[in-house]
């Protein structure tokens, strides 16, 4: 029986993690939940569960959680900073599924880490933050970081009984996005409703809009270079509209794995929470009927600069991946609250990026003083540019 804490229960991943371990009862169980700020869904997910604590953002949503539970709950309500704290490092948890979005979920999984649990992390922003901390505090506790995002669980499949010498390069892939084929003329005019179709997968909002201006992609290139310990060079972003293939691994023989599967992130998350073994989810196949048509092409830069930014960043290193990762989250905060044009994201992060003092192997506090610093900045920019453009 694997016992487990979630990181952001309530989101996307969190609620696919549930699902999966409420189909396999014999060997989950839930000792510990965290959420933001979605009470109706947390005190559901309490009463089927009955973790031994649960943790909500303030002592606001802590009293109103409390009032949606019935008397009878035992649950230990806690909340805020330390609340997430107890719940990452949570006794009687074996592993934390670390799935809350954003640079919010450095902490808690670091936590966790350092409590030595097993970690399933899906929380991407942890590792282009502070990867090297993350990495190395990890290797220092024999922590396993088991990848949830599907290109890195795709990776790590191909990786399986093969050694890390013969590795050439990896294939990254993306789905290209909404706007994949939309001329570049017509991004200014991109509306929140088409941002937030994505064409294949079912997200969260903030890494659906990522995906859209490929900054999700940018970031994956910066958590696989952490995960795998490569460098940028030995990453290359191959657009795949159909999200079949979930990424790939080319050797040095000319020989290249790939991991197939249709656009579910259960499979990934089922990987991640039963390793080395695989669950019995009952996932319909891809279709092999000839209809499929998988088709790849090279990512276009110049219409989606974020992938480029993020390359870049990766590739220097230092405070820059975290100041991108703070400004790209204030931009796309901006953009989901209707305060920025889709095309100003890219530039709100170009110029946050350049105005910071880069500063190499920093502490944890040097990063968390970078993304605060960013995050100011690019507010400033949101509001000049919203000013503009009113
Ligand atoms: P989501 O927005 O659906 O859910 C986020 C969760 O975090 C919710 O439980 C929310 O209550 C909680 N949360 C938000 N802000 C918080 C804060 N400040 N403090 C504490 N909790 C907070 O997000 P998601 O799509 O499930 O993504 C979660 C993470 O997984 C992200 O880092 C994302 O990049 C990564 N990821 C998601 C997918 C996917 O398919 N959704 C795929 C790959 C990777
Ligand atoms: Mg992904």
């Amino acid at each position: 029986m694997k016992r487990i804490s979630i990181l952001g229960a309530t989101g996307s991943i969190g609620r696919s993690a549930l699902d999966i371990i409420r189909m396999f009862p014999e060997r989950f169980s839930v000792k510990a939940l965290a959420a933001g700020r979605n009470l109706a869904l947390l005190a559901e997910q309490v009463q089927a569960f009955q973790p031994e604590v649960a943790a909500v953002v303030d002592e606001f949503h802590h009293r109103e959680l409390k009032r949606k539970l019935p008397a009878s709950c035992r649950t230990q309500i806690l909340h805020g900073a330390d609340g997430y704290t107890a719940v990452a490092a949570w006794e009687t948890a074996d592993l934390v599924l670390s799935a809350i979005v954003g640079a919010a979920g450095l902490r808690p999984t670091l936590a966790a880490i350092d409590a030595g649990k097993s970690i399933a992390l899906a929380n991407k922003e942890t590792l282009v933050m502070a990867g090297e901390i993350v990495t190395r505090r990890a290797a220092e506790r024999g922590v396993f970081l088991a990848p949830v995002d599907s290109e890195h669980s795709a990776i790590f499949q191909c990786l399986q009984g093969q050694r890390r010498e013969d590795v050439d390069r990896i294939l990254l892939t993306a789905s290209g996005g909404p706007f994949l084929d939309l001329p570049v003329e017509e991004f200014p005019s991109i509306t929140l409703e088409q941002a937030l179709r994505h064409p294949n997968w079912s997200m969260g909002a903030k890494i659906t809009i990522d995906s859209a201006t490929l900054m999700n992609k940018g970031l994956e290139v910066i958590e696989a270079m952490w995960l795998f310990g490569v460098g940028v060079d030995q990453i290359q972003v191959v657009v795949h509209p159909q999200s079949i293939i979930h990424s790939m691994v080319a050797f040095r023989d000319g020989a290249v794995m790939a991991q197939l599967g249709i656009p579910d992130m259960k499979t990934a998350i089922a990987y991640a929470l039963a390793y080395p073994e695989r669950l019995a989810l009952k996932q319909p196949l891809p279709d092999f009927s000839g209809n499929a048509g998988l088709t790849f092409r090279e990512p276009d830069l110049e219409k989606f600069p974020c992938l480029a930014f993020a390359c870049e960043a990766g590739r220097k290193g230092g405070t820059l991946p975290a100041v991108l990762n703070a400004a790209n989250e204030v931009a796309v905060n901006a953009f989901l609250g209707r305060r920025l044009a889709f095309d100003a994201i890219p530039r709100i992060v170009e110029r946050t990026l350049a105005w910071h003092a880069f500063e190499d192997h920093p502490t944890l506090e040097a990063i968390i003083a970078a993304d605060f610093w960013a995050r100011q900045t690019a507010e400033k920019l949101v509001a000049c540019i919203s000013d503009i453009s009113t």
